[in-house]
């Protein structure tokens, strides 16, 4: 039996399966390989009801197809791309983090976070019942910010089109099941990897959760995160998405944002915000800077100033969140009240700020920690080693010194290639 052309190119498909996942491939892929059995139109509709209404994790689980197509549908594509799911509790139930195991063993996360109905005195004030997920796109992460234990652990692979999508697949068949059939109203890539650097499968996803016969989730509850690829940002612009922009700031000064975010020394704070800017111009929609608070680092009013200048006149917002504790850094989350004064500086200012809580912190905190967490505790000497050279390279920013350390290695090629 040939096997079907899958949407993204056999090379970035694991090699231990070669199969295509079902829920990535390209329009026309299913209807051509049905015809190709000789089996009516409707069977590809019928396929998708299983795989987007019932969140089908294997052909035999399809029981409106006949069962000699179950099987043949099974050699050929793999139903679900994610071999196994461990899910942890935190919150009080509020937060689900599951680790998700891929066939060639890799793993990645994604987090799922019930909000409750909030009430609000003025129309439209209060907030209706909210379940998100967030998802990675990649497994591990090339840009290596110091504070981030997905950028410790390196980068491995970019996930395939259907190991996006079977994350929100899974999310979605636990919370219909836990609650009597609700359904996922926010998906955000805020999990492992940058989705600006593979941005091709990112843009599928996207494309089958906005399709009406796929999952049907208007492109404006989806959340784009990126460190500040600014090519990406530039071709998401030009391809008009309604979706939601965040950027990851963490600085508005460029020595500082170099160590924080190791790609500002390619794509510089002033870049990335012109390019959101213009983001926001062409579409409308106001762009998120998300603000990691680090005691000490990036809180205090000089940054808070910078900040200002940065964004005051935007269609912008900030969310100041304080850092959850890694092993590898020797930082501390800015303490409440830090926080709090730095929101304010920002509100006076100019600049609409928001204080978040990082949830899940009881169920191995931030992107990619229980992944981490998996990899094993590093030698206590190399953390060591670690923690020096974050010290020494922070104290340099503080100074106000820009880096004259090379990008790191797996950046290089990010770098050459502008961004993909
Ligand atoms: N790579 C993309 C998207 C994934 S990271 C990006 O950086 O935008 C998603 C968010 O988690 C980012 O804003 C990142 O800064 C934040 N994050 C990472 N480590 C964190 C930590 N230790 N504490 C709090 N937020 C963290
Ligand atoms: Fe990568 Fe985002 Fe983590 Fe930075 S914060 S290392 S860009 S996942």
């Amino acid at each position: 039996m040939p096997v079907p052309a899958a949407t993204e190119p056999a090379s970035s498909r694991t090699a231990v399966d070669p199969r295509p996942g079902l829920s990535g491939l390209a329009d026309g892929v299913l209807e051509a390989w049905l015809a190709d059995q000789g089996q009516p139109s409707y069977r590809a509709r019928q396929v998708r009801d299983a795989l987007w209404g019932r969140y089908a994790s294997s052909a035999a689980e399809m029981q409106t197809l006949p069962s000699p197509i179950r099987g043949t549908l099974e050699a050929a594509f793999r139903v679900d791309t994610i071999v196994a799911d461990e899910v942890t509790l935190a919150d009080g139930g509020l937060t689900e983090k599951a680790l998700h195991r891929l066939a060639d063993g890799a793993l990645i996360e994604s987090v799922l976070m019930h909000y409750p109905a909030r009430g609000g005195r003025t129309p439209g004030g209060g907030h209706r019942e909210r379940h998100t997920v967030c998802i990675s796109s990649q497994a591990g992460c090339a840009v290596g910010c110091p504070f981030c234990a997905t950028g410790e652990l390196g980068f491995s692979r970019d996930l395939e089109t259907s190991e996006i999508l079977d994350q929100v697949r899974h999310a979605a068949r636990r919370l219909a099941a836990e609650s009597g059939g609700r359904r996922l109203t926010n998906v955000v890539f805020m999990g492992m990897g940058e989705p600006l650097l593979n941005l091709d499968r990112v843009l599928e996803a996207v494309a089958a959760l906005s399709d009406p016969d796929r999952f049907g989730l208007g492109a404006r509850h989806v959340v784009i995160s990126t460190s500040g690829v600014v090519p990406g940002i530039r071709r998401l612009a030009a391809l008009l998405p309604q979706l939601t922009l965040a950027v990851s700031l963490h600085a508005a000064r460029d020595p500082l944002r170099d160590v924080l975010v190791p790609l500002n020394r390619r794509w510089p704070v002033a870049e990335v915000a012109a390019a959101a800017r213009e983001y926001a111009r062409v579409t409308g929609r106001r762009v998120s800077y998300e603000y990691v608070m680090i005691s000490g680092v990036n809180d205090t009013e000089a940054d808070a100033d910078a900040l200002c200048r940065l964004l005051r006149g935007d269609l912008a917002h900030v969310n100041l969140i304080p850092m959850n504790a890694v092993a590898h850094t020797p930082w501390q989350a800015s303490p409440p009240e830090r926080v709090r004064e730095f929101a304010a500086r920002l509100t006076a200012g100019g600049v609409g700020a928001t204080v978040r809580r990082n949830r899940g912190q009881d169920a191995g905190a931030a992107c990619g920690q229980l992944a981490a967490d998996r990899a094993g505790e590093p030698p206590p000497p190399a953390v060591e080693r670690r923690r020096e050279l974050i010290l020494r390279q922070s104290e340099a920013a503080l100074r106000g010194d820009r880096s004259h350390e090379a990008l790191p290695d797996g950046l290089v090629s990010v770098a050459a290639g502008e961004g993909r």
